[in-house]
């Protein structure tokens, strides 16, 4: 009997598992798809924050401009049995990131981490920071092999479902060891690095998942390594070539896309999905449902049983929404020399930053600016001589009192402080070249996205002991209902939203009884790590082992649905 999935919401990770449901329902069959896969998304583009804006030549990414991890998305589009080169063309950046400072240092994030060590020696000849740094990318990439061993693609929900298969690999046994579970990111960072300037750069890592480095567990200090060791990524065409990818390999595989519709409820029979209606009226019978819905909403808007209110209580008592964020889009008739394809214009003080984000719940009095300047890479996406400057600044999730939107409101209170900003980091001119102007805020994320709180990224990462789990991908509340995306596991971001999907699509298949082929999951090629390590450990002597067992504990311290939420 053919099998009926039904995906509610065509984000990355919703494209992620209704394609890769696609593809091991055909392996099933040998090649004949044993079921249907129904794709739902309550906007007219698939992609979901991977969205999209073109006006006079300009071309913007609206959401994620950065891919890491590439091997999440290669390993969906290897499975189909597809070669990555026909989807992607992806191009390694170097730097990775330009890093500005108030007192007029820049630092050049370099894609070999020992090519920076040596930079950084030279640029800071008394402080010598590059040792450091290697010291704490050493201790990431500790974290990064656990990690890779015993969290991604399972599905997981904290550390006793971890525990349930421990691992038995010595050196990841080692790894474990060495979690710091008593720790921050930051804290963890802090310890090797001194240099004000490098301890700065080093906290932001944390915003690929919009969580305060001072209240992260220090395992999640495994994405400086995934950045330093596997690439900070384009993809030619703009970022959003990954959604388009997916979105084409699901319908070649014969995937149903029902588009501008949302879903109203999700069918619940004595306690088992049995399929899902629709906001015209229609109902759509299924056998699994996964939903790319926030997890929260799913249980309250979408179910509404005591049992769904009960579970989405338990997620509120133990995570707060990750930050959210305003995005200043310029098309602007004049290029900047000086800027890289990304870029930070770092605050003065990023303690005081993090905690007008994440603790007082107020737009910071002094933002970090992360700008995006695609042309530096990618020509087509400006006409020439001019750029698509993409402008990001981390908010907090939304408070009943931001009011965003207004005139005279926040946004037009911030957008003079981004301005100002500009024209002390070298664009003194940048009003007069202004073509292109539109914005995104937090209320126009919740509007748009369906996202809690405006949240980029799903659930934030705070709490030393559950940071770094989010809610499991078998959802407890329904027999057949599965959860994807940045507010379940593994968290937010392009690469682990991605890996989401494929990891909720792998559940809900041995449900219905079929052995998922579970290939191409390399995230970082394994043995490329190993050597990296070794090469370390020789640099590092294992500094940083040595130094933790004395220290014991430290600080503690094209025009799409978008227009709905963009004004001009
Ligand atoms: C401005 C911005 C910049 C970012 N930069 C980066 C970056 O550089 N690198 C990075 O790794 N990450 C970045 N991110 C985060 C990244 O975009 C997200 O983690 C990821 O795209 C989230 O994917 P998702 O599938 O979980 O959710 P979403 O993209 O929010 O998808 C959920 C989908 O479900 C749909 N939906 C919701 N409810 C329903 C319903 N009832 N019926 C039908 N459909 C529904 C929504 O319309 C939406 O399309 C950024 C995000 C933003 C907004």
């Amino acid at each position: 009997m053919k099998r009926t999935a039904v995906v509610i919401g065509g984000g990355l990770a919703g494209l992620a598992a209704a394609t890769e449901l696609t593809t091991q329902f055909r392996s099933a069959g040998s090649g004949e798809s044993i079921g249907e896969v129904i794709l739902i998304e309550k906007n007219q583009h698939l992609g979901g924050k991977m969205n999209v804006f073109s006006e006079q030549q300009y071309h913007f990414d609206m959401g994620p401009t950065i891919i890491t991890m590439p091997e999440i998305v290669r390993g969906i589009i290897r499975r189909s049995g597809r070669r990555v080169e026909d989807y992607l063309e992806l191009v390694r950046l170097d730097p990775q990131w330009r890093c500005f400072f108030e007192d007029g240092v820049v630092l050049d994030l370099r894609d070999d981490p020992a090519v920076f060590a040596a930079e950084l020696d030279r640029q800071f000849p008394s402080a010598k920071p590059g040792q450091g740094y290697l010291e704490f990318l050493h201790y990431a990439r500790r974290m990064y092999r656990l990690s890779e061993k015993v969290f991604f693609y399972k599905d997981l929900g904290g550390i006793l479902d971890m525990m349930r298969k421990p691992p038995k690999d010595a050196g990841v046994l080692g790894d474990a060891l060495r979690m710091r579970m008593y720790s921050t990111v930051a804290g963890t960072a802090h310890r090797s690095i001194t240099e004000p300037h490098l301890r700065q750069l080093s906290e932001h890592f944390l915003q690929y998942v919009g969580s305060s480095p001072f209240l992260s567990p220090a395992i999640l200090s495994l994405i400086a390594a995934a950045q330093g060791d596997y690439g900070c990524w384009y993809t030619m065409g703009g970022t959003r070539m990954v959604a388009r990818s997916l979105e084409r390999i699901f319908v070649e595989q014969g995937g149903r896309v029902e588009r501008g519709v949302g879903v109203r409820r999700i069918l619940v029979d004595a306690g088992r999905v049995t399929g899902v209606e629709l906001q015209d009226g229609r109902s759509i019978s299924a056998d699994i449902v996964i939903s790319n819905c926030d997890v929260q909403r799913t249980y309250t808007d979408l179910i509404g049983t005591p049992a769904a209110k009960s579970a989405q209580r338990a997620i509120a008592a133990k995570y707060e929404p990750a930050c959210s964020g305003v995005v200043l889009y310029l098309g602007l008739n004049r290029r900047y020399e000086h800027l890289r394809h990304n870029c930070f214009l770092f605050s003065k003080d990023s303690n005081a930053e993090f905690d007008d984000i994440y603790k007082r719940g107020e737009p910071a009095r002094d933002p970090t600016l992360y700008l995006c300047v695609p042309s530096a890479t990618d020509p087509s996406q400006a006409p020439a001589g001019c750029e698509s400057l993409y402008i990001l600044v981390h908010t907090p999730y939304l408070r009943a009192h931001h009011d965003w939107d207004a005139p005279n409101g926040l946004f037009d209170k911030y957008r003079r402080t981004i301005l100002d900003k500009l024209k002390r980091f070298g664009m003194e001119d940048i009003e007069q070249h202004i073509v292109v102007e539109r914005r995104l805020t937090p209320a126009g994320i919740d509007r748009m996205y369906n996202a809690t709180g405006g949240a980029i990224y799903g659930l934030a990462s705070h709490g030393k002991l559950h940071g770094g789990f989010k809610p499991r991908n078998t959802s407890s509340v329904a027999k057949g209902l599965y959860l994807a995306g940045g507010s379940a596991n593994p968290g937010p971001g392009t690469p682990m939203v991605m890996m989401s999907g494929v990891t909720a699509a792998w559940s809900a298949c041995e449900g219905l009884g079929i052995e998922p082929d579970r290939s191409a999951t390399s995230v970082g090629q394994g043995a490329t790590v190993g050597k990296i390590m070794a090469t370390t450990s020789l640099l590092t002597g294992e500094l940083l082992d040595r130094s933790e067992e004395q220290q014991g504990s430290e600080s503690r311290g094209e025009q799409s649905c978008s227009q709905i939420a963009m004004t001009r």
